[in-house]
């Protein structure tokens, strides 16, 4: 593993050492509840992470990989290594042309609606998970309804539903309900909700959910075994079979990503580009996307604030992302700034979060707030605000990408 930039295990303290001594379970075995795949992606992708080394690549590989039309997992890995970073400048023109090729200018719009955020996983560096003394809340479906209404104003047509990951509080009907509810008022519905069986997604799917983002966090099934400590998120192939699952379910789309700074955000980036290229190769129908999240300080946890992955790591993973799978979406959440996030649209991104909020009921102005926050935003601006600031980087804001007939 990488030092330069992973999260390290003296952050436990011994309360929760104790925990995670008394309650470890097999991190590699399915619950009871939890749907068996019959799926060979998930040794492929881990056989692919567990080849790749960063440091076998040479600038040459990387100059071969962006001459190439299309780039093979070699090319990839080349991309994400450490050679890659002193090229940057030619790998984002690259970056830039082979996104225009497919998007030309637009940048879809949504924003993130946290109707929940119940957790009962234990993730050390997250200030949702149970053991974290947060206002724990969840909307009712009348307030639901109030919150679509009011982000609808602002003109988007695209959500995404949150819930934090407990099943028991935030049920799959419970879920499905907020989604009948949004597709009265936006075109498309994204999920970030816990990982489900396929007849579970085939629910949501009927209820009007399009796609479905889980963010596998680490490839690196030792590491993640360390970082999750309970609840059903511990189950590491679980998760990593969710957007299989999905597909099957009949979504039309899935996101993958990585918590870059986890564990070697090289390695994971690569991993999770594998996952998403294995399962295009066995669903061509399958809408792709990639999420970039950079680890942010939380709240009660003040000696989790990697920086490691600096802009210009940040940047070479959302280009070879982009080199790699030229076609797939790319979103830059609020973590980052205003200033990072409209470059990264400007060369290899193609979607934006905007008025976002991650508290509970804060879209409604009279609806008390009711829950904290998962992590801090760095990007405020309205709505409006981005999409003024897209139109003035000569990019095309579009609030909606689908059609239903
Ligand atoms: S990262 Fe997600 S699953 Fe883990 S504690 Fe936070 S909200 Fe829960």
């Amino acid at each position: 593993m990488s030092t330069e930039n992973h999260v390290n295990e003296s952050i436990l303290n011994d309360e929760i050492r104790e925990f995670q001594k008394k309650n470890r379970i097999d991190h590699m075995k399915y619950l009871p509840d939890m749907e068996v795949l019959e799926s060979d992606v998930m040794d492929q992708v881990l056989s692919a992470a567990e080849q790749y080394d960063p440091d076998m690549f040479t600038a040459e590989d990387v100059r071969m990989a962006l001459a190439h039309e299309y780039r093979t997992p070699e090319d990839f890995g080349a991309l994400l290594s450490p050679a890659a970073l002193p090229l940057l400048e030619e790998i984002a023109v690259c970056a830039k042309k082979e996104k225009e090729k497919y998007f030309g200018n637009s940048i879809s719009m949504f924003t993130p609606i946290y109707i929940a955020n119940y957790c009962e996983n234990f993730c050390i560096y997250c200030g949702f998970n149970c053991h974290n003394k947060i206002r724990r809340a969840q909307l009712t479906p009348e307030e639901i309804e109030k919150e679509m209404e009011a982000i609808a104003k602002s003109g988007l047509q695209e959500i995404l539903i949150l819930t934090g990951e407990s099943k028991t509080k935030s049920t799959v009907e419970y879920i499905g309900e907020a989604c009948k509810i949004a597709r009265k008022y936006f075109r498309v519905i994204g999920l970030e909700v816990y990982p489900m069986n396929t007849e579970d997604y085939a629910y949501l799917h009927e209820c009007g959910a399009d796609y479905v983002t889980v963010f596998q966090e680490t490839y690196h099934a030792d590491k993640y075994e360390t970082l999750h400590l309970a609840g059903h998120k511990r189950i590491f192939p679980y998760r990593l079979n969710a957007q299989e699952r999905a597909l099957r379910g009949g979504m039309r789309g899935v996101g993958f990503g990585a918590l870059l700074g986890l564990d070697d955000f090289r390695k994971d980036a690569f991993a999770t580009g594998m996952h998403a290229w294995y399962l295009q190769k066995k669903y061509p129908q399958a809408e792709i996307a990639f999420s970039c999240p950079r680890l942010r300080p939380i709240i009660n946890n003040d000696k989790i604030n990697p920086m490691d992955v600096h802009e210009a790591q940040l940047l070479q993973v959302v280009c070879a992302y982009r080199l790699f799978m030229p076609f797939a979406g790319i979103t830059v959440s609020t973590r980052e700034c205003a200033r990072v996030r409209d470059n990264l649209m400007k060369i290899a991104a193609t979607k934006i979060s905007a008025g976002v909020s991650t508290g509970i009921g804060e879209h409604v102005e009279e609806m008390e707030d009711k829950g904290d926050a998962q992590f801090e935003i760095s990007d405020t601006r309205s709505v409006q605000e981005v999409y003024d600031g897209l139109l003035d980087e000569g990019l095309q804001p579009v609030m909606a990408d689908y059609i239903y007939v």
